[in-house]
């Protein structure tokens, strides 16, 4: 799926679009997106890592 995944970026503190965008589950059980904010500001300085937390799953 080519689902566009956005977050903010702290840096430019814009929401952006993120590459390389991928659902991780953190330490307390949590759902959050990680990935890179490739924006023409961030990305001469690599990109900026942006994590977004997600909703919990309803069941
Ligand atoms: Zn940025």
């Amino acid at each position: 799926m080519a689902e566009v995944m956005k977050g903010f970026c702290v840096r430019c503190k814009q929401t952006r679009e993120l590459q390389d965008a991928k659902e991780i589950t953190l330490k307390n059980g949590r759902r959050a997106l990680k990935g890179k904010a490739m924006c023409e500001i961030c990305k001469p300085k690599g990109g900026t890592v942006v994590f977004r937390i997600l909703p919990a799953l309803k069941k």
